[in-house]
């Protein structure tokens, strides 16, 4: 089968014929239909983010249809459509077990750590699949399994209740979902930050108030836009030392920021006036859960979450164009979310 793989860090992709994978028992064969392109997927190959032993095939925003199943599976037949959660996990360590099975010791992430859906097949635990109801098409299924799914546990990792101001730093993929959720899950404002005027203009359309932070300083304007009180909950979905301090800067007291953009990079706080003054929060957020999922679809089912805007962009399954999309990616270029079509 074809896959488009990482054969080294700060090296193009490359595509590749490989064998279609095996699978055990308990998974099932997945036709891949769609597959998004990330911003993380752009730290792979740049090494800003290491990966599991190369090659690996990229890709883990995956969605598609249920080609063979293993003896023991029961919960998804043949022809399903279905969504991929893209980490697998033990389900029975002490993570497993406390519920954040991201941190599982055997944890592993699709397209990182074990073969991806860049590629006309993946084999997952059936655990990790669920039904996409028709309404949901398939492309915005595969983006709604990592951009969406993250901005959900990013909110509820900063606990938004109802009538919560919010500010969504960066207006990607995640913060696009990111703005939908928190409308959804009850936020009274929500300002979102770019310097990006196509993507400005889209969080408007999304029913976000844009603060441009080419502009000015967005912490400032945010404050002013609150009566100088700040926002509850910010989410920081860039990566970036500045949007993770200002996320916490535009703070109101008891506030709390959730940095959930990857960096390796340190980022600085004003001890006194900018958290322990306001007893702000700064919590990080790692991936997403599995029990998230069905929330998630929920969502996008009733129209809360509109992926269509967000998917900018459809290409096929071709290592040069994909290799150009991350590019764009490294330079923060103008497209929301790219999907590879298979
Ligand atoms: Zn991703
Ligand atoms: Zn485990």
């Amino acid at each position: 089968m074809r896959a488009i793989r990482l054969v080294g860090q700060r090296k193009p992709v490359v595509m590749q014929e490989i064998d279609v994978p095996r699978f055990g028992r308990k998974d099932a064969l997945v036709r891949v239909k769609a597959a998004g392109i990330c911003h993380s997927d752009a730290h792979y190959r740049s090494g800003v983010t290491k990966t599991g032993p190369l090659p690996v095939t990229l890709g883990h925003e995956v969605a598609g249809v249920v080609e063979e199943i293993g003896s023991d599976v029961s919960r998804v037949k043949v022809g399903d459509r279905v969504c991929v959660h893209y980490l697998t996990s033990c389900g029975d360590c002490h993570h497993c077990h406390r519920g954040c099975e991201q941190f599982c010791s055997t944890a592993q992430m699709i397209g990182k750590h074990r073969e991806g859906g860049w590629a006309d097949y993946i084999a997952m635990p059936e655990r990790s699949l669920f039904h996409l109801p028709p309404e949901i098409g398939i492309e915005e299924g595969a983006v709604m399994m990592c951009s969406s799914s993250t901005s959900l546990h990013a909110l509820k990792k900063a606990r938004l209740r109802g009538g919560d101001t919010v500010a969504v730093f960066g207006v990607g993929g995640l913060g696009a979902s990111a703005v939908q959720l928190a409308k959804a899950m009850g936020a009274l404002e929500v300002f979102a930050v770019d310097v990006n005027p196509v993507k400005l203009a889209l969080a408007e359309s999304l029913g976000a108030i844009p603060v441009s932070a080419a502009d000015g300083d967005p912490v400032q304007e945010i404050r002013r836009l609150t009566g100088g009180r700040g926002v509850d909950v910010s989410v920081e979905v860039i990566g970036l030392p500045v949007t993770m301090r200002q996320a916490v800067q535009a703070l109101a007291v008891q506030g709390r920021a959730a940095i959930a953009g990857l960096s390796d990079r340190t980022f600085e706080l004003e001890s006194y006036t900018e958290l322990l003054g306001r007893e702000a929060e700064v919590i990080g957020v790692a991936d997403h859960l599995a029990r998230e999922m069905p929330q998630l679809l929920e969502f996008a089912l009733r129209g809360k979450l509109n992926l269509e805007k967000i998917i900018t962009r459809r290409v096929p399954l071709d290592a040069t164009v994909v290799d150009g999309v991350l590019d764009e990616l490294d330079r923060y270029g103008d497209h929301v979310r790219t999907v590879i079509v298979v």
